[in-house]
Order: structure tokens, then sequence, then C-alpha cells
């Protein structure tokens, strides 16, 4: 089968030809139909994340084995089943959850598979869906998505999921209570659109596009900031009306950071997700004075990305501007260059040719 990989030190996404893998016991194969691009995917690309004055996280080095075929928000219909499996069959269009954990942790047992210290996630550290074909090593991890556009639903296995679980961290709220939003792409809009649908009033979205914050406006802010190198807490706050209940910062490197602590109330919560990279200062003293909550969130659980596929079937999160392409080597090139240099509204996915 063709497969579209990252190879170390090159910029170019590669065709490359593989087997086609084979499902045995509680494993499943799926033909792919949608592959969304993530920015993960481009710090996957570079071969790690910016750790400040720590250097670099290098992804070599935590077991990530190239050439690796990216892609984790991935739609396929299912091709092949192992001999254990009796949930879905041939001809059946599911979401795949990509965070798989070892299934044996205390983590993985109680449900959080992406927060298991040894999982291999799909896409990630094991092959994705820029492929013909993927293979996932249990059925339980593939979700109906009936009666959702399979280029949307396949966003919701990573920029949906995260905006859900980080919106989760910070509800319940009082509806008016500011809540920022830092970051207006795929998964801030994506957060925007969960908390009005939710119940959420005051929401703030800062970013440096215009066209972002535009989307953010439609998506339900009730306030907009956009950001350069001179914004300050005092801006946000005024824009949205009083210090935050809480933050979700969607970029998360040093300047977002540092913002995102001085805009909190105090018992604010401050959520981190963005893999932007950097560092940032905390006074500890205001840390303990003012009980910030900081806590930092990677995607989500199984459990939440079936609750998120219900919420979005019962029609209640819009769906946020997506840009579908044919998959090939060189549309997950450009993807990626497009994602890197930040110019991307809402999410590109790539369809399989039939
Ligand atoms: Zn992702
Ligand atoms: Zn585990």
């Amino acid at each position: 089968m063709r497969a579209y990989a990252v190879f170390p030190d090159d910029t170019t996404i590669h065709e490359v030809e593989v087997p086609v893998p084979a499902p045995e016991g509680s494993s499943v194969l799926l033909r792919v139909l949608r592959a969304g691009v993530c920015h993960t995917d481009t710090h996957l690309r570079e071969g790690g994340y910016d750790l400040g004055s720590k250097g670099m996280m290098n992804m070599k080095d935590r077991g990530v084995e190239y050439p690796m075929v990216l892609g984790h928000e991935v739609v396929g219909i299912v091709e092949q089943v192992g001999e254990a499996v009796d949930t879905v069959r041939p001809g059946d269009v599911r979401l795949i959850y990509p965070w798989i954990g070892c299934g044996e942790c205390r983590q993985c047992r109680s449900g959080h598979d992406n927060s298991c210290a040894t999982g291999r996630n799909l896409g990630v550290a094991r092959h994705g869906g820029y492929a013909e074909y993927v293979l996932v090593p249990d059925a339980k991890y593939l979700v109906d998505i009936d009666g959702l556009d399979p280029s949307w639903a396949a966003t919701l296995a990573c920029s949906g999921l995260t905006a859900h679980s980080a919106v989760d961290r910070i509800l319940p709220l009082e509806p008016d209570e500011p809540v920022v939003v830092f970051g207006a792409g795929g998964l801030g809009l994506t957060a925007i659109a969960i908390l009005r649908a939710r119940g959420h009033r005051a929401i703030c979205a800062v970013d440096r596009a215009d066209q972002n914050l535009s989307l953010a406006r439609d998506m339900g802010a009730s306030a907009t900031v956009l950001s350069g190198s001179d914004t300050t807490a005092r801006d946000v706050r005024r824009a949205v009306g009083g210090p935050a209940g809480a933050v979700i910062d969607f970029v998360n490197n040093g300047a977002t950071a540092t913002l995102a602590f001085e805009v909190l109330a105090k018992a604010g919560i401050m959520v981190q997700v963005g893999l932007f990279g950097g560092e940032f200062t905390v006074p500890t003293a205001l840390l303990a004075l003012r009980m910030i909550r900081l806590e930092g969130s990677f995607v989500g659980t199984l459990d939440q990305l079936r609750d998120l596929v219900r919420i979005a079937q019962t029609g209640q999160i819009p769906t946020i501007p997506i840009a579908e392409r044919a998959l090939s080597a060189a549309e997950v090139t450009r993807a990626l260059d497009e994602l890197t240099a930040g110019g991307v509204a809402g999410r590109i996915v790539l369809t399989a040719p039939h």
C-alpha cells in the first residue's frame, strides 16, 4: 500500500510502499477515508518540541521511529477484522481514537489511555492515517459517527477532543464569569463553540490574526483581542469585563502563558494545551496567594471522545471551517508548511481517492 512518511531531518513527506498489515485478535484494518492535519504533525516533522532553556525534546529519544507515517485524525471504513472482533464488520465507517495506551497500567485500566506513560499513539508512535490503510490494535478504539460529515468528524479525534477535555477542566463556572481562550485556530474555535453549547456566555478570544478573531465571533466569542508584542493583561481583562475565572491556552508559548497567568482572577484555573513551546516564569508567592490552579492538558479519554461525538450528533457544535484536499505526499507537505507558517483558518482534512 501507499503511505506518506516523514523522515529524519527532512521537511518533505515521501511516498513509501509498505505491506498492508493483517489484523489479528482484537485488531481491525481500516481503509483511510479522511485524515485531518494537525499542528502536532509539524512538531513530529521537526523532530521535537521547544523546551525553552532546557533545549529541545527529541522525538527519536522518546521512542519515535522514523520513517513514521503521521496522521492521527482518521476516519476509515472497516476492511478486515481480527478473529476476536464482533463489534464492527467490513463496510462500517468509524472514527479512530488514536491516543492508545499500554492497556495495563493504572491509567489505562481506569480509561485514561491518554495519561499512559508508555502509550503508543496512532500517527505519532505507530503508523497513522496518511496512508491507504491503517491498523487499529483494538476494536474498542473505533467510534461510530453516524450522521456526521466524515471530514469534520475526523477532526474530533484530536482538535475536537483536546478542546472538549480542556473545557471539561474549567467547567462548571458561572455563565458570565470571564473565560479567555488564547489561540483561535481549529482548537480554539472548537473550544469556543463547545463553551457556548454548554451555556457559557463571557468568552474572550485572543489571537494574532484578525481573520481568526472574526471566526471566533461567529463561534460565539463575546469579546476578542488582537494580540501583538505590546498586549497586556489589562487589555484582555478590559475586553472581557474583568479578571478571568479560567483561561485555556492553545498556544502555550512563553508570551501567552505569561499573559494567561496575569489575566486570571483569584483561584482561577489555567489550562495549558498548546505545544508551541518555550517557558515562562511563575512568581511562586503569587501562585500560592492567588491559589492558581495550573494544569496541563493533552487530548482526552476514549469516553470523552464518545461524549463529544454524541454532542456533535445532536447538532450543538457548529462545524469549524474545513479545507478538503486529496491525500498525497505533496498535499501533506503543503499542509504542514502552511500550518508551520500559521496561515490556516480552521482545519485541513485530506481525503482519500476512491
Ligand atoms: Zn493532533
Ligand atoms: Zn498504560
